[in-house]
């Protein structure tokens, strides 16, 4: 079989399980420019596979926003365009569907001033955190994919042509993704989902109060769960009843740590894209949720930018655990692209938390949500920390601990 046909089942899942497309509705299709055979496979089976109303398409390209950053005037592209805010308040208003594809460019953004970007990125955050706190909250179905670009390829092997790059990359991605010449990939993400529904439901049994991770490399922190937190991971069901799979691909089982309950020191254990540029090295120390000292040997300036970038960002609203022994960890790739790293090791996420991480979590008000410990924030950042030694013990409200990682695989 050859690439076309992959890619076809590639653009398939991602329209099917992904967004989980319902007949009539309307599917906005985020991309960059490079993507576009990817994302005509994917209009196409959007209106031929999936009955679409109408598919928009708002095209992205990185090459023209670093040259938007190095050269415009960034007061006033600070001042997001009305008719943009308006173009995500019709999204909003008529339950679109989203499919993000993703492309990163590590570094590309590395020579531009990163107030530069904080502030551009802040102003649009802020207009569009409708639209945000609506996917968020699962209103509406969404999904992220990735496909490979020169620039990421190469990253990822630099000792590869670009053409033999992008191939290699096409195949990891593949593998990890679970599209190959001879399966049908609806189906394996269906045994997928029932694996990842298991973790789920024997984590939720137990309603741990922290967790207690520890490795030999410095993480020593103990992470408070909000009462009635929900494990979440796998396919979702959105507001409107739909299905979908938010990231392609999955690994992890992930839940809504207490916005004041952290404390301890976490020590990153892969590199982090922010932004276009690059934070390595780092670590954090909490303090009743709060960050309190923090420091990179790679992008400090970076860091420092988002650790200031709201009041939210400094407290942590998502705690993942994956398994070191799973697909995309065991290619042994380091990515540069969150959506493929944090599938290869437990991660946490500075910032903003997902509503719906807690009981009806997403019919509550932002003001209950507070109340139960659940943070706020403009960003959503995550941030691996897993390795191959890493112990989890559960505690209980009783003050019982229960063995859930041993050398940094599930123990149960
Ligand atoms: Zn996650
Ligand atoms: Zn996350």
């Amino acid at each position: 079989m050859s690439f076309e046909s992959k890619l076809r089942k590639y653009a398939k899942l991602a329209v099917l399980n992904g967004t989980g497309l319902k007949e009539g509705q309307t599917l906005v299709i985020t991309a960059p420019v490079n993507a576009q055979e990817f994302v005509r496979l994917c209009v196409e089976s959007a209106y031929e596979d999936a009955k679409a109303g109408y598919v928009f398409v708002r095209w992205t390209d990185d090459l023209t926003s670093r040259l938007t950053y190095k050269n415009a005037n960034i007061d006033r592209i600070a001042n997001v365009d009305d008719w943009v805010v308006a173009q995500y308040r019709r999204f909003v208003d008529e339950g679109a569907a989203a499919l993000s594809i993703y492309a990163p460019a590590p570094g590309l953004m590395d020579d531009v001033d990163a107030s530069v970007i904080a502030k551009v990125s802040s102003a649009t955050q802020k207009a569009i955190a409708f639209y945000r706190q609506h996917m968020m909250a699962n209103q509406s179905q969404w999904s992220l994919v990735s496909i490979p670009n020169t620039f990421w390829a190469k990253k990822i092997f630099p000792d590869l042509n670009e053409n033999d790059a992008v191939n290699a990359l096409w195949e990891a991605i593949f593998k990890a993704v679970r599209v190959s010449d001879d399966n049908d990939p609806m189906l394996d993400w269906d045994v997928h989902n029932t694996t990842l529904h298991a973790n789920n439901d024997k984590l939720n049994q137990h309603q741990f109060s922290s967790l207690k991770f520890k490795n030999s490399i410095g993480t020593d922190v103990e992470v408070g769960l909000v009462k009635n937190h929900r494990w979440a991971g796998g396919a979702e069901v959105a507001a409107n009843g739909q299905i979908f799979n938010p990231n392609i691909p999955t690994e992890e089982t992930f839940t809504m740590p207490h916005k004041d309950r952290v404390n301890g020191k976490v020590v990153a254990t892969k590199p982090l894209s922010y932004q276009g540029r690059l934070i390595d090295e780092f670590y954090f120390v909490f303090k009743d949720g709060k960050v309190v000292e923090y420091d990179a040997k790679v992008g400090k300036e970076t860091l420092d930018y988002l650790m200031n970038s709201d009041e939210g960002v400094r407290s942590i609203g998502e705690i993942a655990l994956i398994s070191h022994d799973s697909p995309i960890s065991n290619m042994n790739i380091l990515f540069y692209n969150t959506l493929y790293d944090e599938n290869a090791s437990c991660h946490m996420a500075l910032g903003r938390a997902y509503p719906m991480n807690v009981l009806n979590g997403t019919t509550m008000s932002d003001e209950e949500l507070k109340a139960v410990g659940m943070n706020f924030s403009n960003e959503h950042v995550d941030f691996m920390f897993g390795s191959e030694d890493m112990s989890i013990l559960g505690v209980k409200e009783d003050g019982s601990e229960v063995v859930v990682f041993k050398d940094g695989n599930f123990a149960f």
